[in-house]
């Protein structure tokens, strides 16, 4: 039925509905690390919700899977709260909504943006503080203001820096994920000791790094790729793209397909090249993230209740659109 055709009693009806669909399948998602469904499926419905919300803006409750932060702590774990919340971030599933999304922005701001185009790793949200220079606390995003303090999870990954080459007190934000090898081979061991098998590599790395026993964590062989940095002490940068060189110079691991595209359209081509080499990629991606480049518009532009208004995600098509000819295609 087209949104058009809703009264608003039946729009509030079917809104309830989603919300207590999504409701159940986040909590399998992110409490449990078990999703009940496909992202497609969960994405699909978020986008009738939303869809609906925005034709009747009275029916919004605040606690809408579109106005918060999927996630909570798990028991065990300490509390960390964010001094700046960890948000989510909006999406994308067509190249007519990414102009739509730039087009908004540049008549936001009077003028043409550059983004940095990056991968979208398909892996759970970590904090990283520093003091002056030492790692001190890591963290999970949790509900975006309060996450999970896994420290002694997170020291037992190698490619985390437990002490920069300066002494800064910065705090970091990234990515955590499962390499594919890494997956598989867990996967495999799991079942032949008949235990539940993890449906992603998603949820492996989030099921790997909120382990009570940090020896666990350390033989999963989780990794990490870091992009942003959200307290800067002393640092003094203008764009993200120079917070990605810096990040690299500090010695964190940061993706090295990210490009600075100077107008929508190479950021389309950015993702038309990309595409293709996701199969190859020795971990996940679901989609490429463009962030406005320069910081001082980034704040300008501030966010929502659950998202940065200056970067979105384009979100790739469903993983069954690929084959394992890819792989071999792209490898020899
Ligand atoms: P998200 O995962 O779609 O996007 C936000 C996250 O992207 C950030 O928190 C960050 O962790 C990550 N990210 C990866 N690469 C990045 C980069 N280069 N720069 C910046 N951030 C980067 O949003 P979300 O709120 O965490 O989760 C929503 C998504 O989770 C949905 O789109 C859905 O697909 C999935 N989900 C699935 C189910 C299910 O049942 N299958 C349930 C709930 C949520």
């Amino acid at each position: 039925k087209s949104i058009e055709a809703y009264t608003k009693t039946e729009a509030n009806t079917e809104a309830q509905q989603l919300r207590q669909t999504l409701q159940q399948y986040s909590d399998a998602y992110y409490t449990k690390d078990a999703p009940l469904v496909e992202d497609s499926v969960y994405d699909a419905l978020y986008r009738d919700l939303q869809d609906l919300e925005t034709a009747f803006p009275d029916i919004v409750t605040p606690d809408s899977p579109t106005q918060k932060v999927g996630g909570e702590v798990l028991p065990g774990f300490d509390k960390v709260t964010h001094t700046i919340p960890m948000l989510s971030m909006g999406d994308v599933f067509s190249f007519d909504e990414l102009k739509a999304f730039d087009a908004r922005l540049t008549r936001n701001v009077g003028h043409q943006l550059s983004y940095s185009t990056e991968l979208k790793i398909d892996g759970l949200a970590i904090s990283l503080v520093y003091e002056n220079g030492r790692f001190v606390q890591g963290s999970t995003r949790g509900d975006g203001n309060v996450g999970e303090d896994i420290t002694k999870n997170l020291l037992t990954i190698d490619s985390i820096p437990k002490l920069l080459p300066e002494p800064l007190s910065i705090e970091v934000r990234g990515e955590c994920y499962m390499p594919k090898t890494a997956f598989e081979k867990l996967n495999k061991q799991r079942e032949a000791e008949g235990k539940p098998i993890f449906a992603n590599p998603r949820n492996a790395a989030a099921g790997s790094l909120r382990q009570l026993d940090t020896r666990v964590t350390k033989a999963r062989q989780l990794d990490t790729f870091i992009y942003f940095i959200t307290r800067m002490d002393t640092l003094t940068l203008q764009t993200q793209t120079e917070a990605l060189a810096k990040l690299k110079a500090l010695g964190f691991h940061v993706n090295p397909d990210s490009q600075l595209c100077h107008n929508i359209a190479e950021v389309i081509t950015f993702i038309e090249t990309n595409t293709p080499k996701r199969n190859a990629l020795p971990y996940g991606i679901d989609g490429v993230v463009l962030k406005v480049d320069d910081l001082t518009t980034q704040q300008t532009l501030g966010n929502t209740v659950k998202v940065p208004r200056w970067e979105i995600a384009y979100k790739f098509p469903p993983e069954e659109a690929q084959t394992v000819v890819h792989d071999i295609e792209w490898t020899v």
